[in-house]
C-alpha cells in the first residue's frame, strides 16, 4: 500500500516536471506575445493530457476517490496563460475524469473542477493585486483548491481523522510540488528572457540604436524569399566629409552626429524598423511595396531634413552637414545583393557630382 502511494506520488512529480518545461517551451519564443488560437488548442490539448496522466498515476482511496496534482496544472495555467486556456482545460479535465468510471464521487469530481475553472481565474486576478508574491498567490490558489477536494469527498470517510490526515499532508504535498514547479518554470522563464535580451542586443547598433548589419543580412534574406512583398528597394545614406567633422570637432561630436543623423533617418523612414547603421557612418533603408517615385521622394526628403538641419555639438554650437544617396530600386527581381551593388554605385555616383545629392536607378532584369 505505502509503496503504490509512493510511486504514484513520484510518478505524479515526474509528470509534473516534464509537463512544466514542455508547457514553458509552449509558449512562444518572443519577448511580447498573444497566443494564436492554435497555439492556445495546443496548450488546452497538452494540459488535458497532462491531467489525465496524473489521473492515471493517482493514489486510490476508497470509495472510488483518487488523489493526484491535476489541480497544480490548472493553477499554473490560471497564473502564466489566463483563463481563455485555463476554463477549457478544466472542462475537459472534469470529462477526462468520468472516463476513470461514472460514479458519484467522479460526478462530484467533474462539477468540482468545472467551478474551479471559473472561479481560480477571478480569485488569481485579486490576489495578484493583493500580494507582489506569485509563491503566496500560488500558494492560496492550491489551498483553495485542496478545500474543495476535501469538502467534495468528505462523505467517503467514515473516520474524520484519517480524513483529516489524509487532505493535511495533500495540502503540504501539493504545495511543496507547486512551489517546485514554479520555480522550474520561473527559471526556464529568466533564461528565455536572457537569452532573448541577447539575441535582441545582436541586432542592435548601440551608438545609435539602429539595427546593426547582421540584422540587415537577415532582413534582407527574408525579403527574398518573402512572396508577399513584390517590389523593393535599398538606400544608402553616407554622411558627407564625416572624417573632417571627426577630425575638426573630436570623436565624441562626431558620435553625437551619427545619433542624430539616425533620428532623421528613423522619422523620414516609411517604415522606421527598416533603417540599418550597416557601417561607420553609412546607413541602409529598405524600401517595401513603394513606387519609383515614392521612393525617390522619401530619399529627396532625407537629404534636405538633412542640409537644413543645424546639428548641434556637445558644446552647444550648431553645424550644417548633409549626405549623399544612393537609391536602387528592383521591380520583380529581389536580388539584394545585385540591388545593394547599384545601390552603392549610385551612392558613388551622388559622391561624384558634388556630394548632397539623391542618385537613384531602377535595376533592370539581365
Ligand atoms: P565621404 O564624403 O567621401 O563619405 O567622406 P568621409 O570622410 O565621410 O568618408 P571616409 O570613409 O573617408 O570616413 C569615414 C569616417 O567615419 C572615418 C571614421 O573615422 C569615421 N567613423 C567611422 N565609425 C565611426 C564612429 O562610430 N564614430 C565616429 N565618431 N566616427 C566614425
Ligand atoms: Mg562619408
Ligand atoms: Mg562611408
Amino acid at each position: 500500500m505505502l509503496t503504490s502511494v509512493l510511486l504514484s506520488i513520484i510518478a505524479n512529480i515526474s509528470i509534473l516536471s516534464t509537463a512544466s518545461y514542455i508547457f514553458v517551451k509552449l509558449i512562444p519564443k518572443k519577448k511580447v506575445y498573444t497566443l494564436t488560437v492554435k497555439q492556445q488548442l495546443l496548450m488546452i490539448g497538452f494540459a488535458s493530457l497532462t491531467s489525465f496522466l496524473l489521473m492515471l498515476f493517482a493514489v486510490d482511496l476508497p470509495k472510488g476517490a483518487i488523489i493526484d496534482l491535476r489541480q497544480i496544472i490548472l493553477i499554473l495555467l490560471v497564473y502564466y496563460v489566463g483563463q481563455k486556456v485555463a476554463i477549457p482545460t478544466a472542462i475537459l479535465i472534469s470529462l477526462l475524469r468520468l472516463t476513470f468510471g461514472v460514479d458519484p464521487a467522479s460526478i462530484r469530481t467533474a462539477i468540482m473542477y468545472i467551478i474551479l475553472g471559473f472561479l481560480l481565474p477571478l480569485v488569481c486576478r485579486k490576489l495578484v493585486k493583493q500580494f507582489n508574491n506569485k509563491y503566496v498567490v500560488l500558494l492560496i490558489l492550491n489551498a483553495i483548491c485542496v478545500v474543495l477536494i476535501a469538502l467534495n469527498s468528505y462523505v467517503l470517510y467514515d473516520s474524520f481523522l484519517v480524513y483529516i490526515l489524509i487532505y493535511s499532508i495533500f495540502l503540504v504535498l501539493s504545495s511543496l510540488v507547486g512551489i517546485l514547479a514554479t520555480v522550474f518554470i520561473e527559471d526556464l522563464l529568466k533564461s528565455r528572457s536572457l537569452y532573448l535580451n541577447e539575441k535582441e542586443h545582436a541586432k542592435m547598433d548601440f551608438l545609435t540604436g539602429l539595427y546593426n548589419m547582421r540584422a540587415f543580412n537577415k532582413k534582407w534574406r527574408k525579403i527574398e524569399g518573402d512572396q508577399t512583398i513584390a517590389k523593393t528597394a535599398l538606400m544608402m545614406v553616407d554622411i558627407d566629409y564625416f572624417k573632417w567633422i571627426n577630425d575638426s570637432y573630436g570623436h565624441a561630436n562626431g558620435d553625437f552626429i551619427l545619433r542624430q543623423v539616425a533620428t532623421i533617418l528613423k522619422v523620414g523612414a516609411h517604415d522606421n524598423e527598416l533603417v540599418y547603421r550597416v557601417g561607420g557612418e553609412e546607413f541602409c533603408l529598405i524600401l517595401n511595396d513603394l513606387s519609383y517615385a515614392e521612393q525617390k521622394n522619401i530619399a529627396d526628403n532625407i537629404r534636405s531634413s538633412v542640409a537644413d538641419k543645424e546639428f548641434l555639438l556637445e558644446n552647444g554650437t550648431r553645424i550644417k552637414i548633409t549626405v549623399s544617396i544612393g537609391l536602387a530600386a528592383s521591380d520583380q527581381n529581389k536580388d539584394m545583393k545585385k540591388l545593394y551593388r547599384l545601390a552603392d554605385r549610385c551612392l558613388y555616383m551622388a559622391k561624384n557630382q558634388g556630394r548632397n545629392k539623391v542618385m537613384g536607378e531602377v535595376m533592370v532584369d539581365e
